[in-house]
């Protein structure tokens, strides 16, 4: 039989909001000297849970915002954070969270152990903001981590891959084991930094078409370009960016796609 958890008054972790809660504090410390806080910086924890990365936090920082949709975790951690400086708790789904708005102008510092379960849609809605945030440092699956990482030619090469490096710098930093985390996920993790890059130097011109067009050729990743892009680009377009239709998706590296993107779509 299993020991009972230790009384926190944060009571039980819930599966249904991916809660793993970090205890290991040499994992808690790498992030934090990873994120290396400044004073006067913005920053913005996503799903603080039972607070492992949001009190120490707070006390190096003395100020700090929190996204946690979770109600059962607020008052609790309200109470602990009150003597370690100044918390401020949206009360929300992350994904319904405008980072425009939150940042009011100071980019954002976005930090976080994720939920695993929705750390895709978290990571593409953060994109969508990323002239609002300055940078990422995220714990997630080490196979998502792997899959934003990969590089052309690799067999985890895909959409997510050439999405977030697109529009940001992705950095992998370290693995970390199930053990860390209470309970422990059946998997193991990585932490990663994501950094936006500056307005202007990323030549997408149209960001919904790079979208489809990245959809669209990783959605049948063994067909020809010529096949998975039917509908989006015909084979002249394909050949009028540079490249062969009968290539493949995984072979293209990001700035091939952003020269399809800009190829009109064929005229029916
Ligand atoms: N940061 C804590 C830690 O490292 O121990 C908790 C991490 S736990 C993996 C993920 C946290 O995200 C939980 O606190 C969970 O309640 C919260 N969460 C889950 N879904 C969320 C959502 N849609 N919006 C905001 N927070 C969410």
């Amino acid at each position: 039989m299993s020991a009972a958890p230790p009384e926190t008054g944060f009571g039980r972790a819930k599966k249904a909001l991916g809660q793993h809660f970090l205890h290991e504090r040499g994992v808690i410390d790498r992030i934090l000297h990873a994120l290396d806080p400044r004073p006067g910086e913005r920053i913005v924890e996503i799903g603080p849970g039972q607070g492992a990365l949001t009190f120490p936090l707070l006390r190096a920082h003395g100020e700090l915002t929190v996204i946690e949709f979770d109600r059962d975790l607020i008052a609790p951690l309200t109470a602990a954070a009150a003597p370690l400086g100044r918390l401020e708790i949206v009360h929300r789904d992350v994904l319904q969270v405008d980072f425009t708005a939150l940042a009011a102008g100071a980019p954002l510092r976005l930090v976080g152990n994720l939920p695993y379960n929705i750390s895709s849609p978290i990571l593409f809605h953060a994109l969508a903001h990323a002239d609002a945030v300055r940078d990422m440092h995220f714990m997630l699956q080490k196979e998502v981590v792997d899959r934003m990482a990969a590089a052309p030619g690799s067999k985890v090469y895909g959409r997510l891959s050439v999405m977030l490096q697109a529009w940001c710098e992705v950095t992998p930093l370290f693995t970390v084991a199930p053990g860390a985390f209470r309970p422990p996920p059946k998997v193991d993790s990585a932490v990663v930094r994501l950094v936006p890059r500056p307005r202007g130097t990323v030549a997408i011109a149209d960001p919904a078409r790079f979208a489809l067009v990245v959809r669209a050729a990783f959605g049948q990743r063994r067909k020809t370009l010529r096949n998975a892009l039917s509908g989006v680009l015909d084979a002249e377009g394909i050949r009028r960016a540079g490249l062969d239709p009968g290539a493949r998706a995984e072979q293209l590296a990001v700035a091939d796609f952003v020269a399809l993107a800009d190829q009109p779509a064929p005229q029916d």
